[in-house]
């Protein structure tokens, strides 16, 4: 083939391939348009997920009669005028490439100051008069990709494009509180974001918490010229996935995997394994320290003096951590008394508050890490048949502090995690239950109420009619909370299991089989203190599981110490 230039046509499509692959990018450029034109509402309203339109309504400067001559061509933009004004910038937007990459590949209704223009697939098709609107602009985009069937074939299910367009525009409604947010798809609400004066109640809002589960933090390194903020969840907020962790960098959303990783793991010294926590990290530093001109989605930035930032980061984030965030909410694990109310917070632990005062029980999911003993030469029970036999036979010595279960057998004394057994036992039943399609279910007296953020909301309308076949009947409470009706008798707390499937990956696309044994991994009936007959009885329960000698997190059910560790610890040999 001969060299040719490519047309302008084809050109601008792959332009556009860069700044909008989906809906989600669309409509990420066209907030932040409305954002950098001094705005107090936006106003997003979607019809199937953006895939068939994208509206969007601000109330900003508007834009003048003689630039909607312009603002759809390639690098048209009032935002930078040099190289030296990159150096200083405010505003999100300054490639001048949204407007002109949408406008390549959709078909456009622009309205504002009185005028109405319209670009279809590059094309100015005309402009005209129009009525509205009285003030900013409203921008529709219709037929997305259209004229690149390959990209428009590849766009996902509403699940993932509506969660995709929600991850785009939260954290804009995180940093800009001032500013009235609202998101609706196919008419129905799924974000509204009133202004307030007060970021944490805006966080609060978004993250589902209460405003006094989030410690707010602030640094001023001087010689580095940085200011740091973090918002971070105490240990009431966990979340089974890192969606509520927000890094802005000069008010712009960013990735920074290197910021994320470091907050994680200052998140270990509170949280257990396997939960998340949620944070707000905002870094305001000179912009001659930040290069964002890297990619056209600008999500991606450079930092300089990034080791010091953050070692700071997490010298901040530990001691706040430590000294306000580490008491946990009393709850106890396994009811005792009555509650006397309750809610959820973003983790999804219920939090019941007793009249007795309760006791401390162990957050979801968590579990203290193997203890030094482990390095010893105590034995980990493997499903050992010989190990099987010898659990069997051994003489039960009695209960310690209701909570260990002590048998001796030949010179070893076995000590059984009485929980970890029982759900052992409990995970194993359901299971079958599973596996039989026989599911016992309990209606609920009075329903458990969840509270769920957006898109949680958006997973659940996907997963509604599994939920019901696992016995886990919901209905609509009010805008965004559901109402739990049965659950299965054999999950011990149906919230925090619902609430660890709407998180999970691809749950729309799971069965009902992988549903329910990951329902049931997060909420298992616990045990209570046990008579002799009953130990006996959970002995030979536990004997008869396929995996009789760890619980389903992989911690162990019953230890054994031998003569000669207990030995050393009296210095004898
Ligand atoms: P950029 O944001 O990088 O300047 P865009 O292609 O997104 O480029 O927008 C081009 C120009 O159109 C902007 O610089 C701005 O002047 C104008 N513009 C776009 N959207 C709006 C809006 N909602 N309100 C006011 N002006 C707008
Ligand atoms: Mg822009």
């Amino acid at each position: 083939m001969s060299v040719k230039i490519l047309s302008s046509d084809v050109i601008a499509k792959i332009a556009a391939g860069e700044v909008v692959d989906r809906p989600s990018s669309v409509v990420k450029e066209l907030l932040e348009n409305a954002i950098d034109a001094g705005a107090s509402s936006v106003e997003i309203l979607l019809a199937d997920a953006g895939k068939e339109s994208i509206l969007i309504k601000d109330n900003g400067s508007g834009i003048a009669r003689s630039d909607l001559e312009t603002i759809f061509q390639r690098h048209a933009t009032s935002k930078i005028r040099s190289m030296e004004d990159l150096d200083n910038l405010s505003s999100m937007g300054f490639r001048g490439e949204a407007l002109y990459s949408i406008g390549a590949v959709s078909a456009v209704t622009l309205k504002t100051n009185g005028w109405q223009l319209n670009v279809r697939g590059g094309e100015r098709l005309g402009l005209q008069p129009s009525a509205v609107p009285e003030r900013g602009t409203h921008i529709e985009i219709a037929q997305l990709f259209f004229n690149t069937p390959a990209r428009r074939k590849f766009l996902k299910n509403t699940t993932s494009e509506m969660t995709a367009i929600l991850n785009a525009v939260l954290p804009y409604g995180l940093i800009y509180p001032q500013l009235r947010l609202a998101l609706t798809h196919n008419s129905r609400s799924v974000l509204d974001f009133r202004p307030t004066p007060n970021r944490l109640d805006r966080i609060a809002h978004a993250f589902n918490c209460a405003a006094k589960d989030l410690i707010e933090t602030e640094q001023e390194l001087a010689a580095e010229g940085v200011k740091i903020r973090l918002t971070l969840g105490c240990i009431n907020v966990q979340r089974a996935r890192r969606d509520l962790q927000f890094i802005f960098i000069n008010n712009r959303p960013v990735d920074s995997k290197t910021i994320s990783f470091n907050l994680n793991d200052m998140y270990k010294l509170i949280l257990p394994p396997g939960v998340y926590g949620a944070f707000v990290v905002e870094l305001h530093l000179n912009p001659t320290n930040v290069d964002v001109n890297i990619h056209p989605t600008k999500r991606e930035v450079r930092l300089h003096g990034e080791a010091r930032i953050i070692s700071a980061l997490r010298r901040l984030a530990e001691s706040a951590l430590m000294q306000q965030g580490a008491i946990k909410t009393v709850f106890p694990a396994y009811t005792i008394g009555e509650p006397v109310q309750h809610h959820f917070n973003a983790g999804g632990i219920v939090r019941h508050s007793f009249n007795d005062g309760g006791q401390i029980a162990e957050p979801a999911l968590s579990y203290s890490p193997g203890s030094s003993l482990f390095d010893m030469d105590q034995h980990l029970f493997k499903a050992d048949n010989s190990l099987k036999t010898r659990f069997a036979q051994a003489r039960y010595i009695g209960q310690w502090i209701n909570k260990f279960l002590l048998f001796e057998e030949g010179k070893s004394l076995f000590v059984v995690d009485q929980h970890a057994a029982q759900e052992r036992i409990m995970f194993e039943k359901f299971r079958n239950q599973i596996e039989n399609g026989k599911i016992e279910i309990q209606p609920l007296l009075t329903p458990t109420l969840v509270k769920l953020t957006a898109s949680e909301h958006i997973v659940y309308d996907d997963i509604k009619d599994k939920l019901d076949s696992l016995g886990i009947e919901t209905t609509q409470f009010d805008s965004d909370t559901i109402a739990i009706q049965t659950q299965p008798v054999l999950l011990k707390d149906v919230g925090k299991a619902l609430r660890t499937l709407l998180a999970g990956d691809d749950v729309a696309r799971c069965d009902r089989h992988t549903l329910a044994s990951r329902a049931c991994k997060a909420s298992i009936v616990s045990g209570d203190p046990l008579n002799p007959a009953q130990v006996e009885h959970q002995r030979r329960e536990l004997l008869a599981c396929q995996d009789p000698f760890t619980c389903p997190h992989g911690r162990p059910t019953v230890i054994e110490l031998t003569e000669g560790f207990i030995d050393r610890q009296f210095l004898r040999s």
